[in-house]
């Protein structure tokens, strides 16, 4: 009978993120599908309880957590102790984590110390037939695989975005705490702050409902014989503030960009979708100024509504990968978009 330990960290206001309910979402339907399962729910962070009572409806058996100061930032040395204790606590059979770069880092190496197995970038699981199953992609989302695994403890981290968040009014939690001992060697990265761009500049969305993709004719010869590689900026970033769209790239784009050439610069190889890039998780796509090849429409495998902006009629785009092609201008689209956007968002 398996014991399935769902493991997360708060965020800095104390609660639960969308990737943790993921994954809390899928512990207890795997759980619930499973005759005789155990759901432990295990919390490791600085102060757990709004986060305990953000989850205290989840129907767990047990509340397990480690709290104290020393575990409230990602640091691997004393979350992997976290991680540890609460797995040793729950006597768990499965954990399952969200596949946040926190516990990414972290989980493999309490899967070590604890002598079992683990798959990463997973997208599902299900009870199979009494027999926990999990599903992931390989070959850069090519071939889709199913796992099963008799190793114990199997650990579990889930991508975010795979299925819908767990929710339900917040209660009162009582928390199981549970000991994990720190030595002087696991304090000895002290985290000092955290830098990062402002909300506004972030152009990387993962929760925005839609993925906007550059490619590289944004910065090439238009019909009046000119590049408008300034203009091209101040319409991706006139139309990312205001729709909160998630800025993706093509390679040709960013190869160029690395190349030093004055072109986009708010753009980086972490924007690039496909093959050799991300493969990320919107609802809905607009690639604009981008041919749509299969190295590139690769990564829109989990894109469910597809539109593409090209001059272009036989663009890659309309060999069926897009689900609408405007055979159009982007630079006359997006400045329509925009003073539209304007008009309705101020
Ligand atoms: C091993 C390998 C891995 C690769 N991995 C990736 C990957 O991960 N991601 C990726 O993106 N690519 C990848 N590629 C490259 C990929 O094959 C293409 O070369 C690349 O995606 C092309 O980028 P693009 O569409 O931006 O540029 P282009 O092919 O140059 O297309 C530009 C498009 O813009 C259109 N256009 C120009 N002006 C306008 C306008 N005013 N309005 C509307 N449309 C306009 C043109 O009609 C054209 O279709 C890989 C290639 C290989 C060999």
């Amino acid at each position: 009978m398996e014991t399935i330990l769902f493991l997360a960290n708060p965020e800095a206001d104390g609660t639960l993120g969308r990737a943790a309910l993921d994954s809390l979402a899928a512990a207890r339907a795997l759980a619930t599908g499973l005759a005789g399962a155990k759901l432990v729910a295990g919390l490791a962070g600085g102060d757990v309880q709004p986060a305990a009572n953000q989850i205290a409806a989840c129907g767990a058996a047990r509340l397990l957590g480690v709290a104290a100061p020393d575990f409230a930032h990602s640091r691997y040395a004393t979350d992997v102790v976290a991680a540890e204790a609460l797995c040793r606590a729950a006597a768990a059979t499965i954990v399952v984590a969200p596949a946040t770069s926190r516990w990414n880092r972290v989980l493999p190496g309490v899967a070590q110390r604890l002598h079992g197995r683990i798959d990463t970038h997973v997208t599902g699981m299900a009870p199979g037939e009494g027999r926990p199953t999990i599903t992931r992609w390989y070959y850069r989302q090519r071939m889709e695989a199913v796992v099963q695994r008799s190793q114990r403890p199997w650990f579990i981290l889930l991508e975010p975005g795979c299925g819908e968040p767990w929710t339900a009014a917040a209660g009162q939690a009582t928390i199981e705490t549970v000991a994990a001992t720190l030595t002087d060697a696991d304090r000895r990265t002290t985290v000092v702050g955290i830098q990062a761009p402002p909300a506004d500049e972030q152009t990387i969305r993962p929760d925005a409902k839609l993925l906007f993709v550059a490619g590289a004719g944004w910065t090439k010869t238009q019909p009046d014989g000119k590049a408008h590689a300034a203009e091209a900026e101040s319409l991706i970033l006139g139309f990312l503030a205001k729709s909160k769209a998630s800025l993706g790239s093509t390679k040709s784009l960013v190869d160029i960009s690395g190349e030093g050439q004055a072109v986009l610069k708010f753009m980086t190889h972490l924007n690039q979708v496909g093959q050799t890039g991300s493969t990320p998780r919107h609802p809905k796509g607009l690639a604009t100024c981008c041919h749509g090849e299969e190295p590139h429409t690769v990564g829109w495998r989990f894109i469910n509504e597809r539109r593409a902006v090209n001059l272009n009629p036989n663009c890659s785009w309309a060999q069926g990968k897009a689900d609408v092609l405007y055979v159009a201008d982007a630079f006359a689209v997006m400045r329509k978009v925009n003073a539209l956007l304007a008009a309705t968002h101020g």
